[in-house]
């Protein structure tokens, strides 16, 4: 659909998969005027097809849309965006375990000058792909990697948006990540005593043997994951005490030491949740204890995707149907 510039949207349609045509001056070529979504459909066993906590994804979306001076996408015109897509690839929903069609909605700004100010012609989309295990195959610890040399967003910055440029912003800290033969990075908060933040796309947990959960408390630039949401309320549904607060590396390392944190994992919509092996820096690692992945870990995680995939009960009604 485009924005029609009164506060609209109009010319709903699908297309064909291909290249976009744009003015070399869009506004979104220059000066990154741009927000994104990241959600999954998943078939069922009796054929149907579900997405999870779209409302929330709608929410998130037109608090970037307001962060990024982009207009606000209603909740119900961003709903029958997903549905009609997802009608029409049926055929690309792939039904093995724990897979589903990736669905990315994306809002673009399309008008071309070249000057720094909100463009009025904007144009929103969703493209689809189906989309395996993550980090695939087995379900194996990941290695992250400590930046200290760059950070991902900063005091009233756009780290809360989901926009493009948080993203390009991350990519060299990536690419060291992968230097040292790392999936993730980790970023820290510079801006309070280095305080964990979350990694380039998910965030973090860390599970206390006395039964707590641990999670960095949102900042103002740390992203709303919903997977994260979901697995505090899940969490707390076990009856594990779940904190949102201020957690540092030494405390992580300690915690290890000390025997007290006896898992980390991260989570979010791509990976859904993964276990954490060990935390590589430049000056040591932090070595989860235990192979494999974690007993709470495990237990959320099959829980989490048995909502997702309709074999565990939605008690929260966290499930919308498209198909
Ligand atoms: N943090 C960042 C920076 C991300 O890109 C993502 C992925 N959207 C997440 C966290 C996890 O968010 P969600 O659970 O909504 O996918």
């Amino acid at each position: 659909v485009d924005a029609n510039g009164e506060g609209g949207w109009s010319n709903a349609r699908i297309e064909p998969y291909g290249p976009i045509a744009m003015d070399p001056a869009a506004a979104v070529l220059h000066y990154g005027q741009e927000i994104f979504e990241g959600m999954k459909a998943y078939r069922h066993a009796d054929g149907s097809v579900w997405t999870f906590r779209a409302e929330a994804n709608a929410a998130r979306l037109n608090a970037s849309a307001r962060r990024l001076a982009l207009p606000e996408l209603p909740p119900e015109v961003f709903l029958e965006s997903l549905r009609e897509l997802v009608a029409a690839d049926q055929e690309w929903i792939p039904t093995g375990d724990g897979e589903a069609l990736y669905l990315r909605p994306f809002m673009i700004a399309t008008e071309a000058f070249l000057g720094v100010r909100p463009a009025r012609e904007v144009s929103y989309r969703v493209i689809a792909s189906p989309a395996g295990n993550y980090f695939g195959g087995e379900l194996k610890p990941v290695s992250i990697w400590l930046t200290t040399t760059y950070a991902r967003a900063g005091e009233g910055g756009t780290g809360e948006a989901k926009c493009g440029g948080n993203y390009a912003a991350s990519l060299a800290a990536q690419m060291e990540a992968e230097a040292q033969g790392c999936k993730q990075v980790l970023f820290l908060d510079p801006f309070n005593d280095n305080a964990i933040e979350e990694l380039g796309g998910m965030n973090i947990f860390f599970v206390f043997k006395d039964g707590r959960l641990v999670t960095p408390a949102l900042n103002g630039h740390i992203l709303h994951g919903i997977t994260r949401s979901s697995v505090m309320q899940l969490a707390a549904d076990r009856g594990l005490q779940v904190q949102e607060r201020k957690i540092t590396i030494d405390e992580w390392r300690d915690g290890v030491a000390a025997g007290e944190i006896t898992e980390a994992f991260a989570c979010g919509t791509a990976a859904v949740i993964t276990p954490i092996g060990e935390l590589k820096m430049a000056d040591g690692v932090i070595a989860s204890p235990g192979e494999g992945i974690g007993e709470v870990t495990a237990a959320i995680r099959e829980q989490l995707l048995g909502i997702q995939t309709g074999v565990v009960e939605d008690l929260h009604g966290w499930l919308t149907r498209l198909v």
